[in-house]
């Protein structure tokens, strides 16, 4: 049995994430986002994708990233 970081939920299912020097315990995937995936710079909303880095700010897309007056980004893979 595990117990939630973000959450609380103790779940037998919970799984352990990795991110370079931090690591959590999480339910649920939507819990694991909620704590580890960076927060868009312009809109706020967690980038779950490849999201788009400029001067090692993140983005969720590159709108968002000329909007927040970055020149030259372009979505890609
Ligand atoms: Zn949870
Ligand atoms: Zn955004």
């Amino acid at each position: 049995m595990a117990i939630c970081d973000t959450c609380g939920n103790d779940y037998d299912k919970a799984f352990e994430v990795v991110m370079g020097e931090r690591r959590g315990t999480f339910d649920s995937f939507e819990c694991a986002i909620q704590a580890m995936a960076p927060a868009c710079a312009h809109c706020g909303c967690r980038v779950i994708g490849h999201g788009a880095e400029a001067d090692g700010t993140m983005y969720c897309c590159a709108h968002c990233a000329r909007k927040a007056g970055v020149q030259g980004v372009d979505d890609r893979a």
